[in-house]
């Protein structure tokens, strides 16, 4: 297998005594589009600024392209972390050459990008006239400049109109088709669920799980179930090999399962134990039960 894009291993970092995150592991593949879903605080941008050089980490390290991280490798991320400073009584056209100066790169894509975000009919109006959704796309093609090959965004949605969010999120997933790896940090699960191939889960800095979108989506089987004798089957239930978790939820007990076992051996582990299950209820559990349960523990 090639080298990863992105080896993050181990990150710690502390704000005074404010522990903002712990042994943050994470590999990305080329054209992964990856996810960080966390909670405000969770410690997101803590991680994006790592990997941008803005911040320095107590512990753990990364290598971009399998290498330590030097200038030529960073050439080869675009980053949107902060809202960009743009001149407001310059054309889009014109600040996007700025940001090639800046890079170092020619003025070849300036047109490309600005049509790649939509901005083409606009790109000579000033930039103090633009919407803050065409003020966002503005964004975007600014880290597209240079054609990178990897995408670091920062909750590129933030503040906008559904509609300006659809347009960033189609964006997102046509600049991904071409192959760009990105990465990118959210809060919204609904932003990562649509537009994700990769998801790491964070809370409180810690990563509480990663992997593809649908595995994740897939790995826990959730079923609910009730009995005469609720004490009894709860302790029936938390000494079942297959379940992973067990926890009472309004009338009923709701169980999380290592493994894919289907509602008749279920019904029949408990029969075997004298219990009889009057409710039986199974389903793969979504994204989002997986993130609202994880973090509830
Ligand atoms: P997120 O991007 O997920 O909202 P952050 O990485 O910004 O999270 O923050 C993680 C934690 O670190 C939070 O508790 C935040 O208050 C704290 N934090 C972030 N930046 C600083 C800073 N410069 N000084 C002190 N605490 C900070
Ligand atoms: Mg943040």
């Amino acid at each position: 297998m090639n080298n990863p894009v992105l080896e993050i291993q181990h990150l710690s970092k502390s704000y005074g005594h404010i522990r903002a995150l712990s042994d943050f592991s994470l590999e990305i593949h080329k054209g992964d589009v990856v996810g960080i879903l966390g909670p405000n605080g969770s410690g997101k941008t803590t991680i994006l600024g790592i990997l941008l050089d803005v911040l320095k980490p107590d512990a753990g390290g990364y290598l971009w392209f399998g290498k330590e991280p030097v200038s030529s490798s960073r050439k080869k991320i675009g980053a949107l972390l902060e809202q960009p400073l743009f001149y407001p009584y310059l054309s889009a056209v014109k600040n996007l050459k700025i940001v090639a100066d800046i890079k170092g790169v020619s003025y070849n894509s300036v047109d490309e990008v600005l049509e790649t975000v939509g901005l083409t009919d606009r790109k000579n109006g000033k930039y103090k006239t633009y919407s803050l959704g065409m003020k966002q796309r503005l964004a975007v093609a600014a880290t597209l400049i240079g054609n990178p090959e990897v995408l670091i965004l920062d909750e590129p949605t933030n503040g906008l109109d559904p509609k300006s969010i659809a347009l960033i999120r189609d964006l997102i997933a046509d600049v991904a088709s071409k192959g760009v790896t990105v990465l990118l940090a959210s809060h919204l699960l609904d932003e990562v669920q649509k537009i994700c191939s990769h998801v790491a889960i964070l809370d409180k800095g810690v990563s509480l799980h990663a992997g593809r979108v649908e595995e994740v989506l897939n790995s826990a089987l959730r079923v609910e179930i009730k009995a005469e004798d609720m004490e009894a089957l709860y302790k029936i239930a938390v000494e079942l090999a297959f379940v992973s978790e067990c926890r009472k939820e309004k009338d009923g007990l709701v169980l999380l399962l290592k493994e894919d076992i289907n509602t008749a051996e279920i019904n029949k582990s408990f029969a075997d134990r004298g219990i009889y299950l009057t409710y039986l209820s199974a389903g793969k559990r979504s994204l989002e039960s997986y993130f609202l349960d994880l973090l509830k523990e």
